[in-house]
């Protein structure tokens, strides 16, 4: 046991207590924190910490074993791993399993904001490669809010040339924007009709973005790829958001959002007070945002 495990049951700094209630990261970080046998990042057949899915087919495996298989019919959704035991079978123990009350729920992934926004070939018809928007500029949270630009335009293009093409990309963007929307009305948890309505908003995104991904195949076109991001997708919609809630509440942007309040308010405090008043400060935002009052804050 490590020496600072000692410490465990100690208030901190003006009697607060520490509670762990889960581990967020991007894949990355997880597979390297927590050691995990089966990521994307493991470069090994199996690709998700979460369930079966490989990225080769052995032996007589389903084709639906690939992670690019998507939806209830998937043969890896029947590989979920739900509980400690099944964490334990797949990723072997760990201080992370020791921990009372431990279950892979616990262990949500948060993608974070790709710099690629637009082909440069969209902006500049003779460049190659991808422009980037520094994060100065355009923080990933508010690139979330293109969704709706670029639905309205790929709708527009549609109306004007119905062509197949055209209709499914404007639902793969009218499908994430309508998750989004659901999402942002609803609060901490949410009913049966929004989880429904996310599901199938999910299913349409994935029918219409394979389609693409497929046209683009069979033009030899290395574009709408299938990224290992839109399995975690899938995990995100039908597993965490029925019982983990709203995806908004413990998605990576508001981590790092608190994360940066955090940081300001403990800059503008004096170095004898910083710890105290630092921790009065980050409990008071986080509570208020566990209480859904996190409009207060602004
Ligand atoms: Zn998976």
């Amino acid at each position: 046991m490590p020496s600072w495990a000692a410490r465990s049951g100690q208030q901190l700094a003006g009697g607060f207590l520490g509670c762990l209630d889960g581990i967020l990261g991007d894949q990355e970080w997880l597979f390297k924190v927590l050691q995990l046998k089966r990521s994307w990042h493991s470069f090994r057949r199996h690709v998700c910490h979460y369930c079966g899915a490989v990225r080769r087919l052995e032996g007589d495996e389903p084709e639906t074993m690939l992670f690019t298989a998507y939806g209830p019919r998937a043969a890896h959704r029947n590989t979920l791993i739900k509980s400690k035991d099944d964490w334990i079978a797949v990723h072997g123990h760990s201080t992370l399993t020791a921990v009372p009350g431990f279950t892979p729920i616990r262990i949500p992934f948060a993608a974070r904001a790709a710099k690629k926004l637009f082909t440069t070939a969209v902006i500049a018809p003779s460049a190659t490669g991808y422009a980037h928007v520094s994060q100065k500029y355009l923080k990933g949270g508010a690139a979330r809010m293109f969704v709706y630009w670029i639905t309205e335009v790929c709708y527009a293009a549609s109306m004007t040339d119905p062509s197949a093409h055209n209709k499914h990309r404007t639902n793969v963007f009218l499908a994430l924007a309508s998750i989004y929307t659901t999402l942002a009305e609803q609060g901490r948890y949410l009913t049966q009709e929004p989880i429904t309505d996310i599901h199938y908003a999910y299913m349409t995104f994935r029918q219409s973005y394979n389609y693409l991904a497929n046209e683009a195949l069979n033009a030899e076109k290395f574009v709408w790829q299938l990224l290992p991001k839109q399995h975690m997708l899938e995990h995100l919609f039908l597993d965490w958001v029925p019982i983990f809630g709203n995806c908004r509440r413990y998605s990576l942007y508001l981590d790092e959002d608190m994360v940066g309040r955090a940081k300001r308010i403990v800059s503008h405090t004096h170095p004898r007070t910083m710890s105290v008043a630092g921790l009065n400060h980050f409990a008071l935002a986080a509570a208020l945002r566990w209480c859904g009052q996190d409009a207060l804050l602004r």
